[in-house]
């Protein structure tokens, strides 16, 4: 019998213990990001011009502000600039469109990100759609949505783009796999799944996305070779949710009093599933990572359509 088959589901008394081996996300970020560092040092050279990041943060949602500071620190150290444009919580869906008029118009600002979410009175879908698709580094506006559906993508949005590197860059083969997506918002699950289903490398999987009305989940997150896990409930997915030998991909960010959790509950998944990502230090670091890496992408775009 195959040492896989060989157990059972959940890890029942007397069963083998398979301790996966972890995706080591903040590693591989510190890789990538520093060969980001040395193509931005390649492109001033060449070019003179230097990618720039414009985050625009309204109100003072805390988690938000972790998140730009740490955007902002990413750009500084891979030699890129970045300008920080802070609002009010009262402001409004107009002073913001004006905003991004503004930054879709100056020629030294690369990429526009919207840190999202935006306070209950600013209409998220109208501001979306108004950042210049060439320089949508989040990959969130329609057009560039409809690219990637088409297998042309200008850029891939941040957290997915960040976990099919680190399933290509770990050696682990999606060509014909099952990927169970579980999770389907606009900018996970969904754009994950889209890429997944692609043909092209680090693709090319039979794609199922599951979310909150899918029946009998444990036996649809069973069938997963490759389990990307993108929901916002701490803990929620169990040993006996998790084919032996899976690749689980952990993209929740839970923060309770006791510390910052994932979706996975990963101490008993990690003795069924194959690899794992953690949390922290998993798919976080390659979210900022690839943001990067998109801005170089349209810095580079917009000084070839220059010249
Ligand atoms: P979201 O917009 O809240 O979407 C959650 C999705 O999960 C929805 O599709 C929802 O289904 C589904 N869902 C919720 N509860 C479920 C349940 N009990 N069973 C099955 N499906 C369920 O979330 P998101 O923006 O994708 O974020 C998900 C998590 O990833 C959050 O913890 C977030 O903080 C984290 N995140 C991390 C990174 C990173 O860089 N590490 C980046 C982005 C997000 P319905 O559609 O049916 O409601």
């Amino acid at each position: 019998m195959d040492r896989l088959e060989s157990l059972s589901y959940g890890r029942p008394e007397g069963s083998p213990i398979v301790t996966a081996t972890i995706l080591d996300g903040k590693g591989m970020a510190n890789q990538i990001r520093a060969e980001i560092a040395q193509e931005v040092a390649a492109f001033v050279d060449k070019t003179g011009v230097t990618p720039c990041l414009a985050a625009v943060l309204v109100g003072d949602d805390p988690a938000s502000q972790i998140y730009v500071s740490g955007k902002e620190k990413a750009c500084a150290k891979a030699g890129m600039t970045s300008e920080l444009h802070r609002l009010p919580a009262t402001t409004t869906t107009e002073q913001l469109l004006q905003l991004v008029e503004k930054l879709n118009g100056d020629e030294n600002v690369h990429g526009i990100l919207i840190q999202l979410p935006l306070p209950a009175g600013c209409d998220t879908l109208r501001i979306i759609d108004a950042v210049d698709p060439a320089k949508d580094v989040d990959a969130f506006h329609p057009e560039n949505v409809g690219l990637i559906s088409q297998g042309r993508p200008r850029f891939l949005p941040c957290t997915p783009y960040g976990i099919q590197q680190l399933l290509v860059r770990s050696g682990v083969e999606t060509s014909g796999k099952h990927v169970v997506v579980l999770g389907r918002s606009d900018i996970v699950g969904k754009p994950m799944a889209m890429m997944m289903v692609q043909k092209a490398e680090g693709a090319n999987a039979t794609v199922t996305v599951a979310h909150s009305r899918t029946k009998d989940l444990p036996e649809v997150t069973r069938l997963a070779d490759i389990l990307i896990v993108a929901i916002g409930v701490g803990k929620f997915v169990t040993a006996d949710m998790v084919k032996p030998g899976a690749v689980v991909v952990d993209v929740g960010m839970n923060r309770t009093d006791e510390g910052l959790f994932g979706d996975v509950d990963f101490e008993p998944v990690s003795q069924v599933a194959g690899q794992i990502t953690p949390v922290p230090g998993g798919v976080g670091p390659l979210t900022i990572t690839m943001l990067l890496k998109n801005t170089l992408t349209a810095a580079r775009q917009q000084a070839a359509k220059r010249s």
